[in-house]
């Protein structure tokens, strides 16, 4: 069923993460054929995030079915390279080898193998079980037959995230992970945008693995949310603050506390297990806020009220809580919240909203909200730096791309013709590519039964994303926007600086 031509070529294949109406579960497959013979990895192998959708009793979760690339024929994969930690793009890993199936050599940053180990401590799985490690960082180059891997940095919202250049004799690919431009990034290094200029003329083809597209501009900076943060902390002048970060954004803990320290104020770490968990990784990652902290502030990390009652009721609260705890006695007068995510906190807004504390949240400042994925901006800074390399739009809805494309033309963006969906294959060679073959989307459902995953075919329907879907953008949201930044462009067109937010310039060719 996966059998390509045997005609020389580099084969790309999404087998998540690009679908119908649903964009998670993250899985590419690369197979490319030389006179020499095949080489075949596969990057990230991730879970599908709305599993329940797909109408499976008892679903554990939902991967993306690489078994054709583990068994003994022709096409198996020599690697699993992994873009990043999060669960989208790694969790596919536990739940294969508790099917039984033994994975190949995985290629990853040292957080993210971090993050694995934990991975195999919840789900028991013996240390011979575990696939071969090797550690990545930007800058490592890896060499498997004929396919030889670049590993850049990308800022993302966790550490060690990488886009990979996979280079071979028929094309090169930028591989770009979850990734934003952001050269502002804290304790870990930013997307490598240097290398990318060194390679420009080289890269055919941008798998463009962030989503961001429908807002203009580039995605807010790490340094843009400290500086919000300041200001509003200053702004509130109250003594207690209340910060409550998203679990698995470890970003946000620091940018908090950071913000924290520039205005001399103690840190109380409070949150659910998760959070705590989330909080040692940073740690032992090699983060030190006590270093930090040194003798200018107090930073405890439980919710003793003896403790908290220490710290001269001047304090930043970060963590992951859903309520205002007894232990700070919060009231209006002395308390301020600052809301960094969407809706994971609506319940504490409420709570909030009861105490009489004001609050700012990400509808009153969009800067709170830490964005891991590029904007409309990105991709056009990535147009502009790279020599016009064709575009695959990938962790996005199938309408959105299609409603992006006039747009995009406008921008002198090169897309691939058609739209990928999950299970397409696609035969690269220089800066060409081709369609050969469209199997339906499906997915494994994972099912637990006496400790052992069982994982049967479900073959993805257009609406099975659909819950997932209204949380993200409506198609009827998506073609108003695209056609008011075409509007905006338009109108702009002539002008060397246009007035978008936060874009520097529009790229066009001479005519
Ligand atoms: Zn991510």
């Amino acid at each position: 069923m996966n059998d390509l031509s045997e005609e020389y070529g580099l084969y790309w294949q999404p087998l998540g993460g690009n679908n119908i109406d649903q964009i998670s579960g993250h899985s590419y497959r690369y197979t490319d054929i030389t006179p020499t013979g095949r080489t075949t990895v596969i990057v990230d192998l991730g879970k599908f995030d709305n599993h329940q959708a797909l109408g499976i009793k008892n679903s554990a979760a939902a991967v993306p079915d690489i078994r054709a690339f583990l068994d003994d024929g022709k096409d198996k994969a020599s690697a699993i390279f992994l873009t990043h930690s999060h669960p989208d793009h790694l969790n596919g890993i536990v739940h294969y080898i508790k099917a039984g199936y033994t994975l190949p050599p995985l290629y990853a940053g040292k957080y993210t193998f971090m993050i694995l180990e934990d991975l195999y401590k919840e789900f028991n799985i013996p240390k011979q079980k575990r696939p071969r490690q090797n550690i990545i960082d930007d800058g490592s180059l890896i060499k498997i037959g004929s396919i030889e891997a670049e590993v850049l940095a990308s800022s993302h919202t966790c550490f060690d995230s990488f886009g990979f250049v996979i280079r071979t004799p028929n094309s090169t690919i930028y591989h770009s992970g979850d990734m934003k431009i952001d050269g502002s990034t804290y304790f870990r290094k930013s997307t490598n945008i240097r290398r990318l200029k060194q390679l420009a003329a080289e890269i055919k083809f941008v798998v463009a693995d962030f989503y961001g597209i429908y807002d203009d501009g580039y995605a807010v900076k790490e340094v843009t949310t400290f500086k919000k943060l300041v200001e509003l902390i200053k702004k509130s002048r109250k003594k207690k603050i209340f910060l409550p970060v998203y679990p698995t954004h470890p970003e946000m803990y620091i940018i908090a506390f950071l913000a924290a320290l520039k205005l001399k104020k103690n840190v109380v770490f409070f949150g659910n297990p998760d959070f705590y968990s989330y909080l040692k990784r940073i740690i032992d990652y090699g983060i030190s806020f006590d270093k930090m902290a040194g003798n200018r502030i107090k930073v405890i990390y439980n919710h003793d009220r003896q403790e908290i009652a220490k710290l001269n009721n001047n304090y930043v609260v970060i963590g992951t809580y859903n309520h205002v705890s007894q232990a700070f006695d919060a009231n209006a007068g002395n308390c301020f919240g600052i809301i960094t995510a969407k809706t994971f906190f609506n319940p504490l807004k409420g709570q909030l909203n009861a105490h009489n504390i004001s609050f700012a949240d990400v509808d009153s400042a969009p800067e709170l909200q830490g964005f891991g994925h590029g904007f409309l901006g990105d991709y056009e800074y990535l147009n502009f730096i790279l020599n016009r390399p064709v575009f695959i739009p990938t962790h996005c809805p199938v309408f959105v791309i299609d409603n992006f494309r006039e747009l995009a033309s406008f921008m002198n963006m090169r897309l691939l013709p058609d739209t990928p969906r999950n299970n397409e294959i696609y035969r690269l060679n220089g800066d060409s590519a081709v369609k050969i073959s469209a199997m339906p989307a499906k997915w494994l459902v994972v099912i637990y039964n006496d400790d052992f995953a069982y994982l049967p075919e479900v073959f993805q329907k257009g609406t099975s994303g659909m819950g997932f879907l209204k949380r993200t953008i409506s198609r009827r949201r998506c073609q108003k926007r695209f056609k008011m930044f075409l509007h905006r462009r338009r109108k702009n067109d002539g002008e060397p600086r246009p007035k978008i937010r936060h874009t520097p310039f529009i790229y066009r060719e001479p005519q």
